[in-house]
């Protein structure tokens, strides 16, 4: 690949979220609930000097708030968000870790309560996390499990 400077589509308004580990951008909207909302402009892959490769994702005219974009330490601790009004950065934000993930990740154990009634959303405590994962342990039945994208509902 050269060097030519890849861009993603600009947006004036809405939330840019920049240095997502490489692929895993779709997680990202899954986490986030935000298919149905404006544009998303997705980037995959591009070359990054920070990190590795990166992906990047822009949503048009939907401002997230900063308990919807710490989800994303999930899955992508290094990532930043920056807030755009009227073409201009008005917030820089970085992002950190929950202390409770409810409704987001499904259990793995399948005894477990939250996977015997239909009526009863998960809850997962962070139980510690580094670069390489994280780990959390469900409210319930107490299995600890690694953040996997397959458990993500
Ligand atoms: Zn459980």
């Amino acid at each position: 690949m050269n060097d030519r400077p890849y861009k993603v589509f600009k947006i004036d308004n809405g939330t840019v979220i920049d240095h997502i580990s490489s692929r895993m951008a779709l997680k990202i909207i899954d986490i986030l609930k935000v298919q149905e909302q404006g544009i998303i402009s997705i980037g995959i892959n591009f070359n990054s000097k920070k990190i590795d490769k990166k992906d990047i994702i822009k949503i048009e005219n939907v401002y997230l708030d900063k308990k919807e974009t710490d989800l994303i330490a999930l899955l992508s601790p290094n990532s930043t968000i920056n807030i755009v009004k009227d073409g201009i950065v008005i917030e820089k934000r970085k992002i950190d870790m929950p202390k409770e993930i409810e409704g987001i990740i499904k259990c793995p154990n399948p005894m477990c309560v939250t996977n015997t009634y239909h009526d009863c959303s998960t809850k997962f405590i962070v139980v510690r996390y580094d670069e390489a994962s994280t780990i959390l342990r469900c409210y319930y039945c107490e299995r600890e499990t690694p953040v996997l994208p397959m458990l993500i509902q």
